[in-house]
């Protein structure tokens, strides 16, 4: 694997050198069930610790898209750039039991999912090699949900990737302009206009926000202004809301989408070497925590714009009347 610098948009992007095919066979013992491969494979995390049967355990991804030793490698090729596919990649086994649904989880067990991130996300923060931890769920075949036992993965990269760029980018601008979080803005504008909330609870709120990509894409955040969840989210009352909404939201959406992408967006690593200083000047009070759900919907959009232009058939305000009412 390596990965290249697209020079035009500056976004890198993935190249495996043999093409080697990993697609896990589904007729194969599922390597996440307890006593499978994974269950020899290096504990990086695991609830509960000390020797009892665990609940959530992290583990490195068997087929892992970056390796971890070494550095990255940056060099040119012309006016190219490229590096090794330096970084980590990790998977979050979120139940031992494989056919249960995540989203029909206890709120105690999705709150420890929560809390494996939080604890694998500072982890990785601690390597000065690694620009940015990314946490995300596939979730079905369609969605690129590679077994079907409960997961997310989790990994590290030496560089931003390109959405959070465009967000780290224009919530710094904006604060330069207004001296105001923009997500904080949005998020006290949703919840006094109050036709794209799908759900409240305590500080955290579920929306469909204004220009979504995709029928009934969904955002989770809190309320109250922090940049990192890693260290937002550390009280035990906190996580058990964020789960309990998280998991209402994910019930609404599998009534109308069995398979979506979540992803979460969580300020980049500040202490990664190599780092301009002046970067991430106002970072703590301009960018702002979040959770994505984009719907995987099989429609006639898909064919259309190849995601140059999304190209959305349901508007925002009818996906959240929908979700609301499930
Ligand atoms: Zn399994
Ligand atoms: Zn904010
Ligand atoms: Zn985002």
């Amino acid at each position: 694997m390596q990965l290249r610098r697209d020079p035009i948009t500056q976004s890198w992007v993935n190249l495996e050198d043999e093409g080697e095919d990993h697609v896990h066979r589904k007729d194969a013992p599922c390597p996440l069930c307890p006593g499978q491969v994974s269950e020899s494979a290096q504990t990086l995390y695991e609830y509960p610790g000390g020797g009892s049967i665990w609940q959530v355990r992290v583990t490195p991804h068997l087929h892992p898209i970056y390796r971890i030793e070494g550095d990255p490698q940056r060099r040119a090729e012309g006016i190219y750039d490229k590096m090794r596919s330096l970084g980590a990649h990790e998977i979050v086994v979120e139940n031992p039991d494989h056919d249960v649904q995540f989203s029909r989880l206890s709120d105690e067990n999705v709150a420890q999912v929560l809390r494996a991130y939080l604890a694998r996300m500072n982890d990785l923060k601690r390597d000065r090699r690694f620009r940015y931890v990314t946490v995300f769920r596939n979730h079905g075949a369609a969605a690129g949900g590679e077994f079907d036992h409960p997961h997310s993965e989790v990994t590290a990269t030496p560089f931003i990737p390109r959405r959070v760029g465009y967000e780290l980018r224009s919530s710094s601008r904006y604060f330069a302009m207004k001296e105001r979080c923009l997500i904080c803005d949005i998020a006290e504008q949703e919840i006094s206009q109050n036709i794209r909330i799908v759900e409240q609870l305590g500080r955290f709120v579920a929306f469909c926000p204004f220009a979504a990509r995709v029928p009934y894409e969904t955002w989770l955040l809190s309320a109250r202004h922090h940049c990192a969840f890693e260290e937002d989210l550390t009280a035990w009352e906190d996580q058990l809301h964020f789960a309990r909404l998280l998991k209402s939201v994910l019930k609404r959406l599998e009534a109308v989408s069995p398979t979506y992408h979540l992803v979460l967006h969580s300020s980049p690593n500040v202490n990664a070497k190599f780092q301009k200083s002046d970067n991430w000047r106002t970072l703590a009070d301009d960018y702002h925590w979040h959770v994505e759900i984009l719907p995987v919907i099989p429609s006639k959009a898909s064919s259309y714009a190849l995601k140059e232009v999304y190209y959305n058939s349901l508007l925002p305000e009818a996906a959240a009347e929908t979700l609301r009412n499930v």
